[in-house]
């Protein structure tokens, strides 16, 4: 029945000028999301995209078209020659196989886009609504303009009619690639593959930085964090994930410096070795899932504190969420059964038991000047291991 999708973007239309460049990269998204399930053609007529599919495959290409960043919703249509009277006929197909669905009352909703038909918009929908009704043969379906268990939209085009009922919801945002690149701090944590994925959803591309302290940690904590790039590279595409061994840093902190600040100091260390990748790799931001308040480490001076420690900017998309809305939303983009896993990770191995939740910048400073912090990052980072992740 359904042979074309038409993939709904929201906020790209608005870009004046520019809407072009957004609607192009959007295609090429919508195409190479689509790869991994086949070849389709996809395409801009009009100021709409659609994307043309057959029976057998529209329910997976829905699946795939609603994960790219940008698209509102995705709707299944059936597009035909133009035809008023197959319009109509269509309608009534598209409502009989509704109703076989359990459907009970309907809506015609009528586009004109050729303005030299004879009807307006709102005579159509009363046309066809009126025709179905009578061929419908079914004492048990009625017209409800206001709730319906159901709306059929009847397109009569310019080039072709279409008929649709359904809108799948995409995530919205902007097309990938639209908006420069970040690197993300990616934990095995449930935090920051949300974070990642909410600054990915601006169109920004994400290359991701994971620190552990093998032999320490394990080999399975990284095989997580693998995992949840894995599962981000599904709406991101192939993302570089940088591996960096930060044992020697720990362990240097905790030989030189107060317990109590331990956290804070290897952050810092975590968010200077972050920016030095990041800035090589031509990023012009960091992300993490710092959230205020969240943990010892996040509150107001905490934040100002691993904040200081570099100076590109720092995008915290979870700074004034609640844990269970993160939770909502690690659930419903997939990562969640992943992060709780339970792992070790590199900052439980030296948290400290009683860890300052109201540092001053000038004493972590002072406690700093005591290591050699260059010489640690720069071993980190010649050390470290550059791996492609992606999702197949
Ligand atoms: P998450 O759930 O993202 O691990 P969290 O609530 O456990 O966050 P912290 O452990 O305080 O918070 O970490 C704050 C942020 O620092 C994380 O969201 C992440 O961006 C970064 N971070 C922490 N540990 C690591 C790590 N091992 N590798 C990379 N980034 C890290
Ligand atoms: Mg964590």
């Amino acid at each position: 029945m359904y042979n074309i999708l038409i993939a709904k973007y929201g906020e790209i239309g608005v870009k004046g000028k520019n809407r072009y460049i957004f609607e192009n990269k959007l295609i090429r998204n919508i195409r190479n999301m689509l790869k991994s399930i086949g070849e389709f053609n996809v395409y801009k007529e009009y100021g709409r995209i659609y994307i043309d599919v057959n029976d057998s495959n529209y329910k997976v290409a829905v699946e795939e078209v609603r994960k790219v960043f940008g698209v509102v919703g995705v709707c299944p249509a059936i597009k035909r020659e133009k035809d008023y009277d197959m319009l109509k006929e269509t309608a009534l197909m598209l409502l009989r196989e509704k109703i076989s669905m359990g459907a009970k009352t309907f809506k015609i909703a009528s586009k004109r886009g050729d303005k030299s038909f004879k009807f307006t918009s709102q005579e159509m929908s009363i046309d066809i609504g009126g025709y179905v009704l009578s061929n419908i043969n079914n004492k048990d379906v009625s017209v409800d303009v206001r709730n319906p268990d159901v709306t059929i939209t009847c397109e009569y085009r310019n080039e072709h009619i279409l008929v649709y009922a359904d809108s799948i919801s995409g995530f919205g945002g902007l097309p990938l690639g639209t908006n420069g690149k970040a690197m993300t701090l990616l934990s095995g944590g449930i935090d920051s593959p949300v974070a990642s994925w909410l600054v990915a959803k601006r169109g920004v591309d994400i290359e991701a930085v994971h620190f552990h302290s093998y032999p320490f940690t394990n080999e399975r904590s990284q095989e997580k964090v693998r995992e949840l790039a894995k599962i981000l590279s599904k709406y991101c595409g192939p993302i570089k994930l940088h591996m960096v061994n930060i044992l020697e840093i720990q362990k240097s902190i905790a030989n030189n410096c107060n317990e109590e600040e331990t956290t804070i100091l290897s952050r810092r260390f975590m968010m200077r070795i972050a920016e030095e990748i990041g800035v090589k790799r031509y990023c012009d931001a960091l992300i993490t899932g710092e959230s205020i308040g969240q943990v010892a480490s996040q509150t107001m001076q905490g934040i100002t504190c691993t904040n200081a420690a570099v100076s590109i900017p720092v995008f915290r998309p979870l700074i004034a969420m609640d844990k269970i809305d993160i939770i909502k939303t690690a659930e419903n983009i997939g990562t969640y059964e992943t992060s709780i896993i339970p792992e070790v990770d590199c900052c439980s191995l030296f948290s400290p038991k009683k860890p300052v939740t109201k540092p001053r910048l000038e004493r972590i400073e002072k406690s700093e000047s005591k290591l050699d912090v260059d010489k640690l990052i720069k071993s980190a980072i010649d050390a470290s291991v550059m791996e492609v992740i992606s999702y197949e």
